[in-house]
């Protein structure tokens, strides 16, 4: 790929509005997604942060909003490319899937003669994934779910390591990513790429905005783009393993327990009552963890996930400790009592 970005031209110290051309709409009219480009004056790597690849996970659009408008830093060295919205014919449709039914973050890096996706995953990756040396791309939980914020990323790998350990999640969970996906495929093209999961669909969080801002700053301040000190979490965990807990019985959760909350093995995470109220099962942690994730749908049949719970590495004691010192107006605690706000939380046996 030796065509030059479409930033080529944007002067050192300049900013500027761009369209990138993807596809065409039934009326032949072209479909053209928004960028934004912040040139420093001096050299250094192009970061993209990227959102709404799942066009109905919208917490991500809303953090580069406010990059865009607020510019809440300065970057010194390099460039940053905010594409706030990638996959605009789904984002229009409040869906995660383009209108042929695929999912975009499946169909990377695309084909120019494929399907509607494999050709609009071709069209951004080419002209904007290929021109960058790093991307932040911004996600939410699955529709019917809330996330804790965590950083997803290749930890095997020292670049997409790097980036993730320097986004400053609580929970950084390693893994490859999906087949197709956009951070799989652009790490395995030379763009080190790292995924946030925060939050829920079709909402602007603003305790979420929040992470997504101070992740992209203490990414672009650890490449030496922005002047400053890190945000640091209270604490920072791997996790090599996570588990859903999944209802047993059909009828309505009742939750013990808040996303970002440490449970201990056997601790009540759900209460499944009938409809008058009765309690039917109380599903437990099967083992010690940390819950990354919550059903925001209060009824449930048998199989339906509930819960799903993050094994980080070196175990409770450390994240408890570092919890119990917490500031009760930080960040992360703002983020649990914000999360926990979406579904119905209440003290094992209370009714
Ligand atoms: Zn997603």
């Amino acid at each position: 790929m030796s065509e030059a970005a479409p930033w080529a031209d944007v002067r050192p110290g300049e900013s500027r509005a761009l369209h990138i051309t993807v596809s065409e709409s039934y009326s032949g009219a072209e479909i053209r997604i928004p960028i934004v480009v912040h040139r420093a004056q001096q050299p250094g790597p192009t970061v993209a942060v990227t959102a709404a690849v799942h066009g109905d996970e919208i917490n991500g659009v809303g953090a580069i909003r406010d990059l865009i408008t607020n510019r809440p830093f300065q970057i010194n060295k390099g460039a940053l490319v905010l594409a706030p919205v990638v996959a605009l014919p789904g984002f229009e449709r409040h869906s995660r899937y383009l209108p042929d039914r695929r999912d975009l973050n499946r169909c990377f890096p695309g084909s120019s003669s494929g399907s509607l996706a494999g050709r609009l995953a071709r069209a951004f990756f080419d002209q904007v994934i290929r021109h960058c040396d790093y991307c932040i791309d911004l996600h939410s939980a699955a529709v019917r779910r809330t996330n804790f914020p965590n950083v997803r990323a290749d930890l095997s790998k020292a670049p997409t390591r790097r980036l993730a350990m320097a986004f400053g999640c609580e929970l950084v969970l390693h893994g490859k990513g999906p087949q197709g996906s956009l951070r799989r495929t652009a790490t395995e093209a030379g763009c080190p790429s790292i995924i946030l999961e925060a939050g829920e669909v079709w909402k602007i969080e603003p305790a979420v905005v929040e992470i997504g801002l101070r992740g992209v700053r203490n990414v672009l301040i650890e490449l030496d783009m922005v002047e400053g000190q890190p945000v640091r979490p209270p604490y920072q965990a791997t996790v090599l393993r996570s588990t859903w807990v999944r209802a047993e019985q059909g009828g309505i959760l009742q939750f013990h327990v808040a996303p970002g909350e440490p449970v201990s093995r056997r601790q009540a995470l759900a209460t499944v009552t009938d409809l008058l109220g009765r309690a039917l099962h109380v599903l437990d942690a099967p083992r010690d963890g940390v819950v990354l994730g919550l059903s925001t749908m209060p009824a449930v049949k048998p199989g339906e996930p509930v819960c799903h719970l993050a094994h980080p590495q070196g175990g409770l004691k450390r994240i408890r400790a570092a919890l119990a010192g917490a500031d009760a107006h930080s960040l992360a605690e703002r983020l649990r009592h914000d999360l926990a706000t979406n579904v119905e939380v209440q003290a094992a046996g209370g009714g």
